[in-house]
């Protein structure tokens, strides 16, 4: 493991202490921490004002009871999560992710991760994250919006347009969204759009918002290419997932040139040398939430792998865009024999931190998420501004935005790595650049 700095040693060995068993924040707050070193020794007023102690601690925590009722007519129960990390930039803003292996921990690493991120964007927004341990798989419409329903009779006392405003993550899409949204305007009597991002475009949303995260990672690792010259003409890539993140990075990335060669979901994965047939995946994953080997079974060509990782198929540029942790060391080995030359987070931490040593020592460019995923939650900020104004843009205009968006990011953590001595390190150069935005606004506001 990398050392840390001695100034942050204790600072890490404080949130192990108090948020014990909480191994994915424990690893999200220590990657941030890592690239902290240059930057507690330059500015000591960081440390004397306990910028990063009062960081790692949540403003707010929200644990709740979700009771619902399913087809059946049984009582389920799952629990409810809201943690409001930082405020410091602007109103509480992320994602909600309904998943079974949804717990405090979870959200936390998500929410710290957040921070940075939404700082890296520019725009005025604080880091939350959210969500919930219910399985939305194998449930009906009804039994989602029931639940959606009772989650949201909870939380729509925390939420509002200057104050916590979610959106979606894994687990949580535009219909998810919908219904939370119908049952805090029924609560509140509010017709309050600003209150939540994703929503539907016929009522409040924003054009991209679907396609923002994908498309944002791909315009990111186009920025990577563009630095070396290069483009993604004839480059084979590898993508995991097949949700939301997943479809429109293969989507940006066929418009772009590159052939998208692998996908996968949680039981296993496609390959398919001709580049991924994207309406028929979109109308499997969309329209019948069916499975990739139903995929397979349809795509001639093509082959199902049920067991085995999804990164032993070769490729030049690898995008994770499932979930936290599933691109391991001995992944990333195999990505380095394979010969691939960039790796970019579509998803939140999906590469482990043996994983990322790996890739580094084989100077493989690294692209983590909080810089490289930024476009969704960015286009969020966008729909908030739309909202603000009572105005809606069109698909180019906003496009564009984001595209700019993707490129001012690129371009400060390039600029930041080199200026505290490690270039073309879009790690150090992403969690040095969100930090400083938000410890300087932190500096600003007072011991609060
Ligand atoms: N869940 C997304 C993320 O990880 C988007 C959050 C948002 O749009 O608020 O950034």
């Amino acid at each position: 493991m990398p050392v840390l700095d001695e100034t942050l040693i204790s600072v890490f060995e404080e949130v192990v202490r108090r948020n014990p068993g909480e191994a994915e924040f424990h690893q999200a707050v220590r990657e941030v921490l890592e690239s902290l070193g240059p930057v507690v020794a330059k500015h000591p007023e960081y440390a004397d004002e306990a910028i990063i102690r009062r960081l790692c601690e949540p403003e707010r925590q929200i644990i709740f009871r979700v009771p619902w009722t399913d087809d059946a007519g049984q009582v389920q129960l799952n629990r409810g999560f809201r943690v409001e990390f930082n405020s410091a930039l602007g109103p509480y803003k992320g994602g909600l992710r309904f998943h079974p292996s949804v717990y405090l921990g979870i959200v936390k690493f998500l929410g710290f991760e957040q921070i940075f991120k939404n700082a890296l964007t520019g725009m005025p927004i604080g880091g939350a994250k959210g969500g919930s341990d219910f399985d939305p798989k194998g449930r009906s419409n009804g039994e989602v919006m029931r639940f959606c329903q009772s989650f949201m009779t909870e939380l729509y006392r925390h939420l509002g347009e200057y104050t916590d405003v979610p959106a979606g993550d894994i687990g949580v899409g535009g219909r998810e969204i919908g219904y939370l949204f119908g049952q805090y305007k029924r609560i509140t009597n509010r017709y309050e759009s600003g209150v939540l991002t994703g929503k539907g475009l016929s009522w409040g949303g924003s054009q991209v918002r679907t396609e923002a995260t994908g498309y944002g990672t791909v315009f990111f690792v186009d920025e990577m290419l563009r630095a070396t010259a290069e483009s993604f003409d004839g480059k084979r890539v590898v993508v995991s997932g097949s949700g939301n993140v997943a479809i429109y990075a293969i989507e940006k990335v066929h418009q772009r040139g590159g052939r998208v060669v692998a996908c996968s979901d949680s039981d296993g994965y496609a390959v398919d040398p001709e580049g991924i047939d994207l309406d028929l995946l979109k109308e499997i994953k969309n329209g019948r939430r069916g499975r990739m080997s139903d995929y397979v079974a349809q795509r001639p060509g093509s082959r199902y792998v049920a067991d085995g990782s999804i990164w032993e198929v070769p490729c030049d540029i690898a995008l994770p865009c499932a979930t936290q942790n599933e691109l391991n060391g001995a992944d990333a080995r195999s990505l380095v024999r394979s010969g691939c030359r960039i790796v970019a987070e579509g998803a939140n931490m999906p590469t482990t931190p043996e994983a990322i040593r790996v890739l580094r020592d084989a100077e493989v460019s690294f692209a983590p998420g909080k810089a490289a995923n930024a476009g969704g939650v960015a286009t969020s900020a966008l729909e908030m501004q739309q909202n603000a104004s009572r105005d809606s843009w069109t698909f180019e205009h906003t496009e564009a935005r984001l595209a700019d968006i993707m490129r001012s990011i690129h371009e400060r953590c390039l600029t930041t790595a080199d200026a505290y001595g490690s270039p073309g390190d879009y790690v150090v150069g992403a969690n040095v650049a969100g930090f400083i935005r938000v410890a300087d606004a932190m500096l600003a506001l007072g011991h609060v």
